[in-house]
């Protein structure tokens, strides 16, 4: 096992490592935090466009506090896992209500925040204010257990309190932050899931997996498990250019983003849309297709339907957005893509 694991770990991410990311450098704690929320499950590239949009909306926390839910679920739109942006955004008025608008040094008020973890209020409190603390995220999950030859799988309990303990005990009294991002990197870079670079790697004469051949068994695998299927007829309402959308109820699944109408697989499409109150002479099948969460998957089969006579013209929770303005709203990724389909 490597004796000196943080320091040749500090030396190599000083060497090879990222120092332009556009979060990094500077001493204020809130594009580290937005920048921490939209790296959980999400990877570097992919964020970095959704990060300089975000940014340059809401500057700072008292605009992200300021700012309608609508709004920051428009930005958030097509980086999913949404509950993300929820919680950034009423982590950002909980700041301004209970710590004056001041993002916390607190360790435990740091992680009391919605949306914020272990080992994410960890990362924030490394970069932006230098505390010695351990991080634990899925990329050095992979680089500790292939080091250090920790079996199972890092999602059971007694697995990841192993992994707590080894990457607590590792931490270096200087260079914290060199330290964290070199983890980060090295999971990102070199240690990766299915191809390692171990030819690259600074660990490479003394990690277990290598040196046993591992690589592809450490860390183990999640235990098999199908995932459920469920499936939702959408109703594309559409009226002059425009398309009726429903406003999600705030927690579940796309919550509080603007979403089409459902009905049943085996419902009639123009009677669910009579019950709507709307009239519609023909239902066009449109392509269906299968849309993954983390837990199930949706199979989704959206009928287009031209409303000839609307009952009910307008209602709380409902909008007519037109499919020119689809950029700008705050859609589910699968209903951005019908309603792209059908405006093409
Ligand atoms: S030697 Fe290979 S498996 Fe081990 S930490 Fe480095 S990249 Fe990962």
């Amino acid at each position: 096992m490597p004796p000196d694991f943080a320091s040749r770990l500090v030396a190599w991410q000083r060497d090879r490592g990222r120092h332009d990311l556009p979060w990094q450098g500077g001493a204020d704690p809130y594009p580290v935090w937005v920048s921490e929320i939209m790296l959980q499950q999400t990877q570097v590239e992919t964020v970095i466009p959704y990060f300089r949009r975000f940014t340059s909306r809401f500057p700072d926390l008292a605009a992200l506090a300021a700012a309608d839910e609508d709004q920051v679920l428009a930005l958030w739109s097509g980086l999913g896992y949404y509950r993300r942006g929820r919680n950034l955004h009423a982590a950002a008025r909980r700041i301004v209500a209970e710590h004056g608008g001041r993002f916390p040094e607190d360790f435990a008020a740091i992680q009391s925040l919605p949306g914020i973890g272990r080992s994410t209020a960890a990362a924030i409190a490394v970069f932006a204010f230098g505390q010695r603390r351990a991080i634990l995220d899925g990329n050095v999950r992979r680089v500790l257990a292939r080091v250090y030859g920790v079996a199972g799988w890092p999602g059971d309990r007694t697995v990841e309190n192993r992994l707590w303990t080894l990457a607590e005990s590792l931490l270096p009294t200087t260079g914290i932050r060199a330290y964290t991002q070199g983890l980060m990197d090295l999971g990102a870079m070199v240690c990766t899931r299915g191809r390692p670079r171990c030819e690259t790697c600074p660990f490479t004469d003394d990690c277990l997996a290598n040196r046993q051949g591992l690589q592809r068994e450490l860390p183990g695998p999640r235990p098999r498990k199908t995932l459920p299927e469920k499936s939702a007829a959408m109703l594309v309402l559409l009226r002059a250019g425009e398309v009726l959308l429903e406003k999600r109820p705030p927690s579940g699944i796309w919550g509080g983003l603007w979403s089409l109408p459902e009905c049943g697989e085996s419902d009639d499409p123009r009677a669910a849309a009579r019950r709507l109150g709307f009239e519609a002479d023909v239902a066009d099948a449109l392509p269906a297709f299968s849309h993954s969460f983390t837990h199930f998957r949706l199979f989704i089969r959206p009928w287009a339907l031209r409303v000839s006579r609307a009952g009910t013209v307008a209602e709380p929770g409902r909008l007519w957005l037109s499919l020119d303005d689809l950029e700008g709203a705050a859609l589910p990724t699968p209903v951005r893509r019908i309603l792209e389909s059908v405006r093409a």
